[in-house]
């Protein structure tokens, strides 16, 4: 099987996968780790051989310190019923949805929806979304030449995070939160099968990860974690980000 990571660029953490993976009883066949010096993860592909049950084993890696998000776990074979144009297709979340998206930007709804649309049977879909929008956040900042480093979470979203979101959302700052009023991502009207099928929800996904790709973008702030905890999909007056830093992770 493979099995597609993010993970932080700190010492021991690829030996800390390679050891979760040998103890579910896989074996291991092979790595390849994509570094990046100027970001804080990468992408990790692991090649094992055996079987494991797919959330079983995203479990136990969420929980591996220094995995930062289980991008995708594919079973060597399950597809080969499918027709070939999908087994041989991008795997999600590929470097090139992230290159797409960045060159597209701001003009990429269409495009989360179409990649959205592909993952909707997988029940990794919402963590794949926000990976999605970590990497496409981080890149945006990092191909920005005056990216200047900030003393505080609330400058960063003041200074850097607010011009760069203006043209998808209107956000502002709420005691150290990313509030956002109106976006590209809830602005339509919801209709009930859109909550049904969580369509809507999911899109802030990748708000929610672009926030965090970001901020994790901004050299000199501890590293943090993004999490939506108002959203206007759910009848809030606004989208409510909330900005944790995660100092043990020193
Ligand atoms: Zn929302």
């Amino acid at each position: 099987m493979k099995i597609s990571l993010l993970i932080e660029n700190e010492p021991g953490t690829m030996a800390r996968v390679m050891t979760a993976v040998s103890r579910f009883g896989l074996q291991l066949g092979g790595h390849r780790l994509d570094r990046v010096d100027s970001e804080n993860h990468s992408p990790l592909l692991i090649v094992a051989n055996g079987t494991a049950t797919k959330m079983d084993l995203t479990t136990r890696l969420r929980d591996v310190r220094g995995v930062v998000e289980v991008l995708g776990i594919e079973a060597e074979g399950a597809d080969s019923k499918g027709n070939d144009t999908k087994k041989s297709g991008p795997t999600p979340n590929s470097v090139d949805v992230v290159d797409q998206l960045v060159s597209a930007y701001p003009k990429v709804l269409r495009l989360i929806e179409q990649h959205e649309h592909a993952l909707r049977k997988n029940e990794n879909r919402n963590q794949q979304m926000r990976a999605l929008g970590e990497a496409v956040g981080k890149k945006l900042l990092v191909r920005g030449a005056d990216l200047k480093p900030q003393a505080t979470i609330s400058d960063a979203i003041q200074k850097v995070l607010i011009p760069v979101l203006k043209p998808i959302a209107r956000a502002r700052v709420d005691g150290g939160n990313v509030c956002v009023d109106l976006s590209v991502f809830t602005r339509r009207q919801v209709n009930t099968m859109d909550l049904v099928l969580g369509g809507e929800a999911s899109r802030c996904d990748f708000l929610t990860g672009m926030i965090r790709g970001m901020i994790n973008a901004v050299p000199n702030l501890p590293r943090a974690r993004v999490k939506e905890i108002r959203c206007r999909t759910n009848g809030d007056p606004s989208c409510v980000f909330r900005v944790e830093t995660r100092a043990n992770v020193y």
